[in-house]
């Protein structure tokens, strides 16, 4: 089989999509502002046409596609065929930004590309394994299952590569590995992954629970909505900007980029700094959480754009755990990893670079070759 699969992450006004031949990128670029005056292209097939004709895409093996909601449908990456659009169309209104967008590039690609198998890979997918009382809300059985409500956990795609990786590093079978991994993003994840399956992740119904991310509040008192909406009026739409755009990093800073904090933090502002340590303290939280899940850690690994730059995030979200074994070295934490613990610590801290493209690529090949 060729080795060369075009990664395509379709957003509602954006195409991003990388050429892969084997675990090389051959190219990649983004369309921009899709159907904005002044945009790259006026909808996402225009877009798609202007990848197929910029980049050499001959021996295609595959196409495959991110797709954010999987819901309890899928625990793998799947061959597209029109059950499986029908049932991502399903899915949407638990991921109304995101799956409708995939959808989108789903369907160009299958039009333009006709002969090359697609394939859909889940952020989802590799949370499937959480026992049932991780990913169950306790709320009323019948509502909860005749809306679809529990968590399905997100960044799949990252936890799963990261996860590898670290026990490649640690120099071990992933099957004999318990790993803590902190994606940090513009998004934020956690998860508990035991012997390469995840049994717990800070995500649930959708992207927002968990950790404090750049603009969505993470955690918080689900009654802290019925309280706006009484007392302050705010309506459902109100809530979830408020909740999704004007919180986490923004919401207590004004910033939403985590430089923009630590500048802030060093020179002394009060806000940055508060935003900093609450953004921390979450983190520790879910540490001690999941090595409480987990009963013996072997790893904690930071990655994306937050845990891969910014030492100060780590050494502050880690510390004062020695006595539970985790100690991250000052040296090692600023020159930015892999290992960043102490020589003979009992849990070993990592960063690790994501790459959830090449993790959908190589997933893509794998259903193909299966
Ligand atoms: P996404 O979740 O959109 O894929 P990334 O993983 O690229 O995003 O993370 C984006 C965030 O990472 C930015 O908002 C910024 O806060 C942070 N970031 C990126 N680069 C750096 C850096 N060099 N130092 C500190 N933070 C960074």
């Amino acid at each position: 089989m060729s080795e060369r699969v075009l990664v395509i992450n379709s957003g509602s006004s954006s195409l991003k999509w990388q050429l892969f031949d084997g675990a090389e990128v051959a190219a990649k670029g983004t369309v921009g502002r899709i159907g904005e005056p002044g945009g790259d292209a006026a909808d996402h097939a225009e877009a798609l046409r202007g990848v197929l004709s910029s980049a050499d895409l001959s021996g295609l093996a595959a196409v495959g596609h991110r797709v954010v909601q999987g819901g309890a449908d899928f625990d793998g990456p799947v061959v597209v065929d029109d059950k499986v659009v029908e049932a991502i169309e399903r899915l949407s209104p638990l991921a109304p930004l995101h799956n409708p967008a995939n959808l989108a590039g789903i369907r160009v690609a299958r039009d333009l590309l006709p002969d090359v198998p697609q394939v859909a890979v889940f952020d989802t997918a590799f949370h499937r394994t959480m026992p049932p009382e991780a990913a169950t809300y306790a709320i009323d059985t019948a509502v909860a299952e005749r809306y679809g409500v529990r968590r399905y956990g997100f960044h799949g795609t990252s936890h799963a590569y990261v996860s590898r990786e670290t026990a490649r590093l640690l120099g071990r079978d992933p099957a004999d590995v318990n790993v803590i991994t902190l994606h940090l993003g513009n998004g934020a994840s956690a998860c508990a992954v035991r012997g390469g399956r995840s049994v717990a992740t800070s995500m649930g119904l959708s992207p927002l629970q968990g950790l404090v991310m750049g603009t969505r509040s993470g955690d918080l008192d689900p009654a802290v909505l019925v309280h706006l909406h009484r007392v302050a009026g705010m309506s459902v739409d109100e809530l979830d900007t408020l909740l999704n755009h004007r919180s986490g990093l923004r919401g207590l800073a004004g910033d939403n980029d985590m430089r923009a904090i630590v500048r802030g933090r060093a020179a002394g502002d009060a806000a940055a700094t508060l935003a900093f340590d609450v953004y921390c303290r979450r983190i520790t939280e879910y540490v001690g959480a999941y090595l409480a899940v987990l009963g013996r850690l072997d790893a904690i690994t930071f990655t994306a754009g937050v845990g891969e730059n910014t030492p100060e995030v780590r050494a502050c979200a880690l510390a004062n755990l020695e006595t539970l074994g985790i100690e991250v070295d000052t040296e090692r934490n600023a020159a930015g990893g892999p290992v960043i613990s102490p020589d003979g610590a009992r849990v070993t801290v990592l960063v690790v670079p994501t790459a959830e493209e090449l993790e959908i690529a190589q997933q893509a090949r794998a259903v193909l070759a299966s």
